[in-house]
C-alpha cells in the first residue's frame, strides 16, 4: 500500500460547469481522472459518499509530507486536499495547500514534470509567491486535454490576492498578480483591561495578530507591561476585507485609543500608511529611502519589462540593484517586523520586512542575515550582510519596496520620509480625527456597547 496515497484525503465529483474558489476539502475528477486516481491505490475503508453535493465518492485520509515549504502550522490546514475537473479543451485539478506539502511532490502526483515545475519557480524569482505556501493556499492547475501540458498555474493566497503562472507564446513562463481590493467594511471594538492587554484583546473580540499591531502602534508611548492598570478602557477601529462578499482573511488596525484615568493615548491611520495621535504627530519614524549607509552604484534599476540577465527572457525587475562589496552592510529602510527569511535557488539568501499595512522591504542575494522571523525592526537597524547569493551575475544587494503588495521604483515612489504631515495634509487627517473619534466614542455608549458591526465607507 502506498502509505502517502493513503493519508492523502480524496473527494470525488462528477463534473462541474465551475470550480468552486472556496477552501473545500475535495477532489473533483472526471471519469477519465477517477480511473487515474484510483490507480493510485487509495483505499476504500474511508469512502463515504454525500448526495447533497454530488459527490461520486470521498476517500479520505491524512498527508503528512515532510518539507520545508509549508511550515506555518496554522491550525486551519491539517489535510491535503484537491480538486480535479475537466471541460473539453482543457483540465483542472486543484490543489489545498497543507502542513507539509511540498511544491515538487504536488506537481508529481499530478504528473507535472520537474522541468515545468523549474520553469514556474524560475518566473516566480521575481516575486517569490511559491516560496512560502501557506495551508489553504490553492493550487489551480490547468492543462490541456490532448496532452497533459500545463498550460497555467493559479496561485489562490486568498480572493483579494491571485497569482497566474502562464505558458506564453514563446512558451516561457509568465506570470500575473491580480489583486482585488474588494470592500473593507469596518468593525469596532472595545474592551477593559484586565490582566494583560494580549488577553484582554482578544476576550473583546481582537485576534492575536490585532493585539500585537496595537502593541507596536503604541511601543514608544505605552509600556504594556507596566503602564496599563485593570479598568484602563480600550477602543478599536478595525477594516476587514471582503471580496464577492466573503472574508478573505486580511484585516487593518485603522484607530486605537486607550482611556485611562488622566491619559488617553489615540492612534490613526492616515493615507500615507502611518499611525499618528490626535494632533496629528507620527508614531512612528519617518522611513529612510535606501538601505545602505552610503552610496553605491546602481547596476539594475526597477524594471517592469527588464530582460533577466541570465536566461535573456522578459523578467520584471521589481527593485533595484546596488554594486555592494560582499560584507556591506544592509539597513531596514524602516521599522517594521521580519515576515520571512530564507535561502532561495535564484534570490539566494533574502529577508522580507513588513512595514505597515501598506509597505513592505525585501532585500536579497545577502551573504549573512542577521535577524530573525517575528523579529521586531527599527529604521536604520543592521538586518544582513550583502552578498552574491542565489543566481546572481555579481555581488550586489537587490532591494524591493512594495506599496499596497505592488512592487514601486524605490528611487522615485512616494513615501512618508519626513515625521510630520503637511499642512493640507494636515487638515485632511483632522477630518478623519473627527470622523473616527465619534466612531470611537460610540463605544462608550452603554445603550450599543456590545459586539456590533458598521459598514462604513473609509
Ligand atoms: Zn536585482
Amino acid at each position: 500500500m502506498n502509505d502517502l496515497m493513503k493519508r492523502t484525503k480524496f473527494i470525488f465529483f462528477g463534473l462541474l460547469p465551475k470550480l468552486p474558489r472556496k477552501h473545500s476539502v475535495a477532489i473533483v475528477v472526471s471519469t477519465l481522472m477517477l480511473a487515474w486516481l484510483i490507480s493510485l491505490e487509495s483505499t476504500k475503508d474511508h469512502l463515504v459518499v454525500d448526495k447533497q453535493t454530488d459527490i461520486d465518492a470521498v476517500i479520505t485520509a491524512k498527508t503528512n509530507l515532510i518539507s520545508d515549504q509549508v511550515t506555518d502550522l496554522a491550525e486551519q490546514g491539517e489535510t491535503a486536499s484537491f480538486k480535479v475537473s475537466s471541460e473539453p479543451e482543457y483540465q483542472h485539478a486543484e490543489v489545498v495547500i497543507s502542513v507539509g506539502d511540498t511544491l515538487s511532490a504536488i506537481f508529481e502526483r499530478l504528473n507535472v514534470s520537474q522541468h515545468t515545475l523549474y520553469e514556474i519557480l524560475s518566473a516566480d524569482e521575481s516575486i517569490l509567491a511559491l516560496e512560502t505556501l501557506k495551508p489553504n493556499n490553492v493550487l489551480i492547475f490547468k492543462y490541456l486535454t490532448k496532452n497533459h501540458e500545463l498550460q497555467e498555474l493559479e496561485l489562490f493566497v486568498h480572493a483579494g490576492h491571485r497569482i497566474i503562472y502562464r505558458r506564453a507564446g514563446d512558451g516561457g513562463i509568465e506570470y500575473e498578480t491580480v489583486i482585488q481590493d474588494g470592500e473593507w467594511r469596518t468593525r469596532l471594538v472595545s474592551g477593559e483591561v484586565k490582566g494583560s492587554f494580549y488577553l484582554s484583546a482578544q476576550k473583546a473580540g481582537l485576534t492575536e495578530a490585532d493585539a500585537a499591531v496595537v502593541t507596536n502602534i503604541f511601543k514608544e508611548q505605552i509600556n504594556f507591561t507596566r503602564a496599563l492598570r485593570r479598568g484602563d478602557k480600550f477602543q478599536i477601529i478595525k477594516n476587514e476585507q471582503f471580496v464577492d462578499g466573503n472574508p478573505t482573511g486580511q484585516a487593518h488596525i485603522v484607530s486605537a485609543r486607550f482611556q485611562q484615568k488622566t491619559h488617553e493615548y489615540t492612534a490613526f491611520l492616515f493615507n500615507d500608511g502611518r499611525f499618528y495621535d490626535k494632533q496629528g504627530h507620527s508614531l512612528t519614524r519617518a522611513f529612510r529611502r535606501l538601505p545602505l549607509q552610503k552610496s553605491y552604484r546602481v547596476s539594475s534599476h526597477f524594471n517592469p519589462k527588464r530582460k533577466h540577465p541570465v536566461t535573456g527572457r522578459i523578467r520584471p525587475h521589481n527593485g533595484i540593484d546596488f554594486a555592494t562589496p560582499i560584507g556591506t552592510k544592509v539597513i531596514s529602510t524602516g521599522d517594521g517586523v521580519v515576515t520571512r527569511i530564507g535561502n532561495h535557488k535564484f534570490a539566494g539568501k533574502y529577508i522580507d520586512i513588513k512595514h505597515s499595512s501598506r509597505y513592505k522591504t525585501r532585500y536579497l542575494h545577502l551573504h549573512k542575515i542577521n535577524v530573525h522571523k517575528g523579529q521586531s525592526i527599527k529604521r536604520g537597524q543592521i538586518i544582513a550582510l550583502s552578498g552574491n547569493t542565489g543566481r546572481s551575475t555579481g555581488p550586489h544587494l537587490h532591494f524591493e519596496l512594495h506599496i499596497n503588495g505592488r512592487p514601486v521604483d524605490p528611487l522615485k515612489a512616494k513615501i512618508p520620509l519626513t515625521r510630520s504631515l503637511t499642512k493640507s495634509d494636515k487638515t485632511a487627517f483632522l477630518k478623519l480625527v473627527s470622523v473616527r473619534t465619534n466612531m470611537l466614542d460610540s463605544l462608550l455608549d452603554p445603550e450599543i456597547n456590545k459586539a456590533h458591526e458598521t459598514i462604513l465607507a473609509d
